[in-house]
């Protein structure tokens, strides 16, 4: 007898064979046997009720009846050539239809008998009508499960006869051949703590559920597991990484951080803006790397949160920088802080690819000497020539529009990798911080500055376009400014572009020149011409923008106060409150209007009423996160997130917490993982190393 384990090939499998293997290899990635093992069902059709054909509800997925074959028939020609059943119980009909494998119902299936059949039901001409549903002779021999597993297959698969129904023999087939060589993962002591089924149980639970409670209990142990072990991945990173890297020591507040905060402040700080200081603070006083990623809303005010940190920085001798996604905000965050430092004795300049040859020579030997303070850039900042003397602090805006590889190279600018402050506007909800960023520390801004008002946010449908022409006049006679988004997506972007010039053309007509002037943005301008638009809209040479998403990263006009989205049941939620964030941002009372179809769908619909209900970027992130599911927002790839097969980031959370924190007093316990209790968790991270975020760039 042959010995299989996980590791065997899935090949070998009895019922494979190599055309079958060569395509679950390519469809769903499976190779081996472990990974089939791990292949779940992704629903299961709960065979154990039966309904009368009166209850049966056409709203529901799934229903199961036994009835009586009352006739059959051939119907329609050519495409729609289809085979129509009538069945019957003792409270009504319903019809069944089949489509394909005609001759092979018509074969097997005999009036006057009774079947049990199952399907999904839906309403045809006011008739129930099921099509090509399950039936099987009332009373036969195949009694099958009570809870049958439906898998996920592909048109590939199903020509090999590997359809749901397929892929659940080579499962049973895989338990017969692995026998008992499924081993626990999991400590005993953690099992017990949390009463969790065994894991040979739990997949077995799984795939072959005899009831609701064991699909429950296997789904329970096998989601903690998820989030245990990728908890243990990362928290492994950061305790290692904390321990690798020392940092600098910002050991004094000083004389350029002291007199800034009692002169030159133009405000009173929040009290989130305080306390995210004070971590920053304290990250930067032992010696260790910081890591810190700083979420907060747009307008929460996280530049004067960098740029106190980097007076930090300097009054301990070293320099800082700050990187910007693009040049535009590269310019702003110049020039804002240029304005807030004043007279400070400080030295401030700009690198962006844009800079000369000749003024790169200056800031080159600056940074070198040390004669240079801060530097904000963009990309430019990365290249080879940019040498610092001692820096301190880089500090990353905006970061969803940089990668890993790039963080790492600001690494490398000093011998001691500097502090690294990311900052994002992107809220993330708690759960997938933990796991997309559990490695890092993570500050929130989670106040605005008080006297803001919140930006009124309106959901007009066509027929009401003529009142938001309306509005935009009243405020554009206020002497402010105005955007138009219009969506643009890959699949459609000829199209898209051409509903963006149209929209544009209409505007016209409606605020014509030479009193109204507007301008246009897109990513097929050069950069040249971008950069040309984006000024005249900064310095109020055009009161209206139209463009497309290229605006929605930090772009800053105070002036500017309505906020147009055009198609905005097209944008997602996150997508939609970033671009409302462009706005609000001066003391005036600002607006949002979203223009959408009348007809939206459900999920749409959520997305609007979301949107006009709040403008807290957590409450809509988690919205968000139930609508899409983790695998849509940005960073997720290459997190591990999508490691998580059955746990679910948006509805397990209290689970991902729980498993986080069992995770740190594992480690605080035990740091190496010496104890004999953790020899299982010591060996799976042998087997598993890592490298998400900062260990990739060791
Ligand atoms: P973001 O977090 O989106 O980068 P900014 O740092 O650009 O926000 O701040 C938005 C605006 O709010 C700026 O004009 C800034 O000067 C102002 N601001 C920041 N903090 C405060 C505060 N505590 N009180 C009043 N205004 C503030
Ligand atoms: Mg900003």
């Amino acid at each position: 007898m042959q010995e299989f384990s996980l590791r065997t090939p899935i090949g070998y499998l009895k019922g494979v064979g190599p055309q079958r293997a060569e395509v679950l290899n390519k469809e769903l990635a499976i190779f081996t046997f472990e990974d089939l093992l791990y292949y779940y069902p992704f629903r299961y059709n709960d065979r154990s009720v039966f309904s009368k054909i009166n209850q049966i509800d056409p709203s529901k997925p799934g229903v199961q009846f036994i009835a009586r074959l009352l006739d059959f028939g051939i119907q329609g020609e050519r495409r729609s050539r289809r085979l129509v059943a009538h069945v019957k119980d003792d409270t009504g009909i319903v019809q069944l239809v089949w489509f394909q494998s005609i001759k092979w119902v018509e074969k097997n299936l005999t009036i006057g008998n009774a079947y049990v059949i199952y399907g999904s039901p839906s309403l045809f001409n006011n008739q129930i009508s099921i099509s090509h549903p399950e039936m099987e002779p009332y009373g036969g021999s195949k009694q099958g499960l009570k809870f049958q597993p439906v898998y996920a297959s592909t048109e590939k698969l199903k020509k090999l006869s590997l359809d749901s129904k397929g892929i659940q023999r080579l499962v049973s087939s895989l338990f017969s051949s692995l026998k008992g060589n499924i081993y626990e993962t999991l400590p005993d002591y953690i099992i017990a703590k949390y009463n969790l089924i065994d894991l040979p149980s739990a997949l077995w639970g799984i795939h072959f559920p005899n009831d609701g409670g064991s699909i429950q209990r296997s789904q329970h142990r096998l989601k903690f597991e998820e989030f245990f072990f990728l908890q243990l991945k990362i928290l492994k990173t950061k305790i290692a990484h904390s321990q690798k890297f020392k940092g600098p020591i910002f050991k004094k507040v000083g004389e350029h951080f002291t007199d800034f905060y009692e002169k030159k402040l133009p405000f009173q700080l929040t009290n989130a803006q305080k306390r995210v200081i004070r971590e920053i603070r304290k990250d930067t006083l032992h010696g260790a790397q910081m890591n810190r990623l700083l979420q907060g809303d747009v307008g929460s005010g996280k530049t004067i949160v960098a740029l106190m940190s980097m007076l930090l920085a300097i009054d301990n001798g070293y320099q800082a920088c700050l990187m910007a996604p693009t040049e535009i905000l590269a310019q702003q965050h110049y020039a804002g802080l240029k304005e807030l430092l004043g007279e400070e004795r400080i030295s401030i300049d700009l690198l962006t690819g844009s800079i000369k040859q000749k003024d790169r020579k200056g800031i080159h030997e600056g940074l070198l000497n040390g004669d240079l303070n801060i530097l904000i850039g963009t990309h430019a900042l990365l290249e080879e020539k940019v040498k610092f003397k001692n820096l301190g602090l880089a500090i990353i805006d905006e970061q969803h529009r940089f990668g890993v590889e790039q963080r790492s190279k600001l690494w490398k600018k000093n011998s001691v990798p500097p502090h690294m402050l990311v900052m994002t506007a992107t809220p993330i909800p708690r759960t997938l911080a933990m796991t997309l960023y559990g490695d890092l520390d993570i500050s929130v801004i989670d106040e605005l500055p008080v006297g803001r008002k919140p930006i009124a946010t309106l959901h007009f449908h066509e027929r009401s376009r003529l009142r938001m022409f309306g509005m935009l006049r009243e405020e554009i006679a206020k002497g402010r400014q105005v955007y138009v988004v219009y969506p643009l997506i890959e699949e459609s972007e000829k199209l898209d572009l051409l509903h963006l010039t149209a929209g544009k053309e209409f505007l016209e007509q409606e605020f014509p020149l030479p009193v109204f002037k507007i301008g246009i943005l897109h990513g097929k301008l050069s950069p040249k011409e971008k950069e040309f638009e984006m000024n005249r809209f900064v310095k109020g040479e055009t009161q209206i923008l139209v463009a497309t998403t290229v605006i929605e990263v930090g772009v800053n006009v105070p002036n500017a106060s309505v906020m147009v989205i055009e198609n905005a049941e097209r944008f997602g939620l996150s997508q939609l409150h970033q671009l409302r964030g462009r706005v609000g941002r001066g003391a005036e009372q600002s607006f949002c209007i979203l223009m959408s179809k009348e007809k939206l769908s459900k999920e749409s619909k959520i997305r609007m009423e979301t949107m006009v209900r709040t403008t807290d970027g957590f409450e809509i992130a988690e919205t968000d996160l139930k609508l899409r599911g983790p695998g849509d927002l940005s960073g997720t790839q290459q997190s591990g997130v999508l490691e998580l097969k059955l746990a679910n980031l948006a509805t397990d959370q209290a689970l991902l917490q729980l498993a986080r924190n069992e995770v740190i007093d594992i480690f605080e316990e035990d740091p190496v993982l010496e104890l004999e209790k953790n020899r299982l968790l010591r060996d799976f991270l042998s087997k598993n190393a890592f490298g998400i975020g900062w260990e990739k760039i060791s």
